[in-house]
């Protein structure tokens, strides 16, 4: 089965299940997603890839910008790892794509997460801008606001983040499309709260910043009362993850939105995929 034809399917069950259960739906929209990259310490690096060319050359550097603001994540570009057309993951990395996709494709903006084995943190992500839209002459799309809602969107969904309903460009209405460029305080305070925790091993790729706790614990030795604690602390957090895991299940989410569907998906190697699509409005 083509990934393309799987996604098709999980949107066509996501559709059956919209009609058959509408209040499912709805509780499963309001579930926090807690998607996150794994790291040892609270503040991090994760590297995002150039596949792009065209105005992004400007526009992924400023949406990188924008995000770096925040004392949690800190987004650095690097080499791109794949090309655009494709735009297939590379583990510990964002890759950051524009081409042309097609206007039937529909969505101006995609972005998808892959989860490690246990699919329980983000391993790689993938965000994709589709320049049909972005450069189609006389297109509604064809704005400056619109590029950089979408990239700033997108970017944030890659380091774990949801929609909101505030002038953040996590914002998923059409009017937010045009308006709403830029994160706000409040999203650097979600990112602070989706990383407090820190996990036992690590999917983002490269050196890491160490953060001030991480640097005491090195230095100073704990006390075996200590160590014992946290062992505790460690294995209640890994019970949490599970369950969190469990409970984002499989086949499908939600729209949460008419602008924007998010699926879930299993592939064939058992990885699971969760989609994000930004639809261009007709
Ligand atoms: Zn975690
Ligand atoms: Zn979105």
């Amino acid at each position: 089965m083509t990934r393309n034809l799987a996604l098709r399917l999980v949107l066509v069950i996501f559709a059956a299940l919209l009609v058959l259960s509408p209040v499912g739906h709805l509780a499963a929209s309001t579930a926090p997603s807690n998607y996150h990259w794994a790291r040892q310490s609270k503040q991090f690096t994760v590297r995002a890839g150039d596949n792009y060319s065209g105005v992004w050359d400007r526009l992924v550097p400023w949406a990188v910008k924008g995000w770096s603001k925040s004392d949690t994540v800190t987004i650095k570009t690097v080499k791109g790892g794949t090309s655009a057309q494709a735009c297939n993951p590379t583990k510990g990395k964002i890759e950051v794509c524009s081409f042309n996709y097609g206007t039937q494709t529909n969505w101006l903006g995609l972005t998808r997460l892959y989860f490690d084995s246990k699919g329980q943190h983000i391993e790689s992500a993938t965000v994709q801008m589709n320049d049909s839209f972005f450069n189609q002459r006389g297109g509604k799309y064809n704005s400056d606001a619109a590029r950089r809602h979408t990239i700033c969107h997108e970017m944030g969904h890659a380091i774990g983040l949801d929609h909101v309903n505030t002038k953040s460009c996590m914002n998923d209405s059409q009017s937010a499309v045009f308006n709403n460029v830029v994160p706000i305080n409040k999203d650097f305070k979600q990112l602070a709260r989706i990383y407090k925790h820190t996990d036992s091993y690590t999917t983002v790729a490269g050196k890491q910043k160490k953060d001030k706790k991480a640097e005491k614990d090195k230095q100073g030795k704990k006390s075996k009362k200590d160590a014992k604690k946290q062992r505790r602390k460690e294995a209640k957090k890994k019970l949490r993850e599970r369950k969190r895991a469990g409970k984002a299940g499989i086949v499908a989410e939600s729209a949460l939105d008419a602008n924007e569907t998010v699926t879930m998906e299993r592939l064939d190697n058992g990885q699971t995929v969760v989609t994000f699509i930004t639809w261009a409005a007709e």
